[in-house]
């Protein structure tokens, strides 16, 4: 008579597969229990941060650079004999962006010593593009940030791009 005993339950691969087992159920746990901030930013479909996805409001970094883009655009693309009208408006985007900015120690910095060495030069688009240009440099310089030469600077931003 031929005996056939059962194989050892706890042989070396066997363990070895219970605990990467165990190990793989534990990572699918932390996947779906953390929060996608703790897992890296949530991009939109072309790239951008997505905020509402991420549920945490944007950073002190991603609203200065939404600003400035904001800020070099609108300059980037003023009027080259612009009307009182116009330079009125440029003006009050400007004032009312720093007096909103929701970075209270961005724009007392700004307010108090930026605008008071470069004074808001709204007298043409080139005059326009130049004070942003050299108010974000200051900005920069303050952060130890690389400076952008000003003088070859004022069609970057003139149109809107695609990419
Ligand atoms: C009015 C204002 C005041 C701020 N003050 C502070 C502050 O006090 N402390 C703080 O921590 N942060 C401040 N910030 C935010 C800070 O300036 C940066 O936006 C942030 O640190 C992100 O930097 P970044 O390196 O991504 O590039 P950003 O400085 O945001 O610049 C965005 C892009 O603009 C281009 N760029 C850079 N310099 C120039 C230039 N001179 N002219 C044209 N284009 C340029 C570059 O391609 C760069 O990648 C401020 C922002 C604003 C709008």
């Amino acid at each position: 008579m031929v005996v056939v005993s059962a194989p050892p339950l706890l042989t070396q691969r066997n363990v070895l597969s219970a605990v990467a087992g165990v190990c793989l159920f534990f990572l699918f746990l932390y996947h779906m229990t953390s929060s996608p901030t703790q897992r890296g930013p949530v991009r939109t479909y072309d790239g951008g941060v997505d905020i509402v996805r991420r549920k945490s409001p944007p950073t002190k970094q991603e609203l200065g650079r939404a600003a400035w883009m904001l800020m070099h655009s609108i300059a980037g693309n003023f009027d080259d004999e612009p009307t009182v009208e116009r330079r009125d408006a440029a003006q009050s985007f400007v004032r009312g962006l720093l007096e909103l900015f929701p970075c209270s120690v961005c724009s007392d910095d700004f307010k108090e010593r930026i605008l008071t060495k470069y004074p808001i030069d709204v007298s043409s688009r080139r005059a326009f593009s130049l004070w942003t240009c050299k108010v974000h440099n200051e900005v920069n310089g303050k952060l130890n940030k690389p400076l952008v030469p000003c003088e070859h600077f004022d069609r970057f931003y003139l149109g809107i791009g695609e990419h």
